[in-house]
This record gives C-alpha cells, sequence and structure tokens, in this order.
C-alpha cells in the first residue's frame, strides 16, 4: 500500500541524492551507456534523469512501481548475490509515495514509448508516446506529501553539492559510461564515457591530479585491487579525496583508509591524507554488504585480512614508482 511504501521510503530515499542513486543504478543495470541527470533546486523540485538503456516494456511499467517487484532475480545463483548487487525492488516504489512521478520509457522492439504518471503512489495515467529508446524519469516536488521529510532537507546549494558528489561516485566507478550532471541549467561536469579511469581523474580533478598518479595493480588471495594513487608528493588535508569502491559500491570504511593512509605514511613519514581512487572486487565471502544497501558502511568478515592485503596493494604501488 501506499502507507507502507511511505515508511519503506524512509529507510531508503533521504533526500534528492539518494532519488538519483537509486534511479542511475537502474540505469547502469538496464545496460546505458549514457546518463543525464539533470536538477532544479538542488533536486527538491525536479530531478530528470535520462538513460539510453534497455527501456521497460509497456505492460512491465506499472508492475515496476509494485514494492519488491524487481525483474532482476532470475535464478537461485542471483538470489544468493542478493546482498551484494542490491537488488530488492523497492526503489521505484518508495520513490513514487512521496513524489509526483513522469516515467518516460522505450524498448527497441517497441514503435511507441510509453508515458506514466504517478503521484504520490496513485498512478495518474498512461498513455503512447513518441520516445527515444531508453528511459527518462522526472521527479518533482520531492516529499510534497511528507512534510516531516521535507523540512529536513537542507538548502538547494548543499542538496546540489550532495548530488553533485554522487555523480562524480559515478563517473569514478564507471569510466564506460557517460555522465553528464546539469544543475540549474549548467553543465557541471560530463564525461566520455571512453573507459579511462585516468581521463575521469583528469576531468573531475583537473590536470595536476591527473598528471601525478601512479597506477595500482594488485590481486591476491581473493582481493583484486586497481586503480591510481596519488604520487606522495601531495598531503591532503581530509579523507575527501580517498576514493575506493568496493565490488562496484563506492564505501567508506574505517581499516581500509586506515590500511591506505599507514602505507602512504611508511612510505614518506609526514603524510597523511593521499588522493586515491581504487576499485577492489573481493570475494563474496569477505564482505558483508548487507549492512544497509542504500548507505557506504560495509562489513568485512576478515577485518585483519583486509587490512593486511590493501596495505600490500598500496605499499607495492608506491614502490613500484622507483622502478
Ligand atoms: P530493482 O532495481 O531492485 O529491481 P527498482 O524499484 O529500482 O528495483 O526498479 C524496479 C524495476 O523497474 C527494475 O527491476 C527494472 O525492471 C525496472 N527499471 C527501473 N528503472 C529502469 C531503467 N532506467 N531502465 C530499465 N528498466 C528499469
Ligand atoms: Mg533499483
Amino acid at each position: 500500500t501506499v502507507t507502507i511504501d511511505k515508511i519503506a521510503a524512509g529507510e531508503v530515499i533521504e533526500r534528492p541524492a539518494s532519488v538519483v542513486k537509486e534511479l542511475a543504478e537502474n540505469a547502469i543495470d538496464a545496460g546505458a551507456t549514457a546518463i543525464v541527470v539533470e536538477i532544479q533546486d538542488g533536486g527538491i523540485s525536479l530531478i530528470r534523469i535520462a538513460d539510453n538503456g534497455c527501456g521497460i516494456a509497456r505492460e512491465e511499467v506499472p508492475n515496476a512501481f509494485l514494492r519488491h517487484s524487481t525483474s532482476k532475480i532470475r535464478s537461485v545463483e542471483d538470489l544468493v548475490h542478493i546482498g551484494s548487487l542490491g537488488f530488492r525492488g523497492e526503489a521505484l516504489s518508495s520513490i513514487a509515495a512521496v513524489s509526483q512521478v513522469e516515467l518516460i520509457t522505450k524498448t527497441g522492439e517497441q514503435t511507441f514509448g510509453t508515458r506514466y504518471r504517478i503521484d504520490g503512489g496513485r498512478k495518474v495515467d498512461i498513455e503512447d508516446t513518441g520516445a527515444r529508446d531508453g528511459t527518462t524519469f522526472l521527479i518533482r516536488q520531492l516529499f510534497y506529501n511528507v512534510p516531516a521529510r521535507r523540512k529536513f532537507l537542507k538548502t538547494p546549494m548543499t542538496e546540489a553539492s550532495h548530488v553533485g558528489d554522487l555523480m562524480t561516485r559515478l563517473a569514478l566507478s564507471h569510466p564506460e559510461i557517460s555522465f553528464q550532471f546539469i544543475n540549474n541549467g549548467q553543465s557541471k561536469l560530463h564525461t566520455s564515457g571512453n573507459g579511462s579511469l585516468k581521463d575521469v581523474i583528469y576531468h573531475v580533478y583537473g590536470r595536476e591530479i591527473a598528471s601525478n598518479l601512479l597506477r595500482s595493480e594488485f590481486s591476491s588471495q581473493g582481493i583484486r585491487i586497481t586503480g591510481f594513487l596519488g604520487k606522495p608528493l601531495i598531503s591532503r588535508g581530509n579523507r575527501n579525496f580517498e576514493n575506493y569502491f568496493i565490488n562496484g559500491r563506492y564505501v567508506k570504511n574505517q581499516i581500509v583508509s586506515k590500511a591506505i593512509e599507514d602505507a602512504y605514511k611508511d612510505f614518506s613519514m609526514q603524510h597523511k591524507y593521499p588522493f586515491v581512487v581504487l576499485h577492489m572486487e573481493i570475494d563474496g565471502e569477505g564482505v558483508d554488504v548487507n549492512v544497509h544497501p542504500a548507505k557506504m558502511e560495509i562489513r568485512f568478515h576478515n577485518q585483519q585480512e583486509v587490512y593486511n592485503r590493501v596495505y600490500e596493494a598500496v605499499n607495492k604501488g608506491l614502490h613500484a614508482e622507483e622502478l
């Protein structure tokens, strides 16, 4: 029911950035190679997200907004991985419960697209429309029917910066997808999608950082780490430049941060916080990502093991420079 969806929305949807995160992950799952996100007033009055993915067949459109409806679990094998993939089929129902949604979508097989509107979880109308292949969501007036939540939103500027940070992370985690972010009509980020992580880093952080990188390639005992380490020339004032993705998910974790910082410190005494962009693949049994799929927390079954491997990877990467 709408009430339960509204409660569920409290779990998943905290602010405009959480809406963008869920919809962008859906676009990625749909095989999109280009994703455009546009917001007005920090995303509070409008979020528009357009992808060129597989689209949703007309007969599936209303179902997609039902709680626990997901097209992504097909086998027992998938069920085993359900946590790590974050497939839980409640993003659309949650978003629709607390906003006014307009969806335009078309699959490759269909001649016409579908336009669907749903307000506060209640269907308004569904009709044919001309559309390109792919999916566009318009989310208007977030939390218009949950004043208590709306009150907790920060200023449009702050909400926009949360969306901007998210877009940066999405671009860094998927160099093979072109991401564009437009805030109040101004383009803030536009990556090429050519697959080069270094190009994304250049685009986001500029020449200075991009031309002082060491490549990191490491694989041992169920952990694979690839990406870039900032040369230990410049120490940063905080952890904001430590970007790491574990099994595709952007996370913050004490153990991982500590391992990275310790490796830098041992390499160069005064070094505090480095710049890194690392992708880590850890075998399913090594991580417990069920902590909260919408948040950035991650738990490890064997913390010491993870610490050692990450330390080793960064240490090796830093010393490789001298070869
Ligand atoms: P989940 O992603 O966990 O399956 P969601 O509520 O996020 O649940 O989405 C429900 C369903 O709607 C998805 O399983 C998918 O079939 C469909 N869907 C949502 N967004 C898109 C999109 N951008 N492109 C294609 N299909 C989509
Ligand atoms: Mg989803």
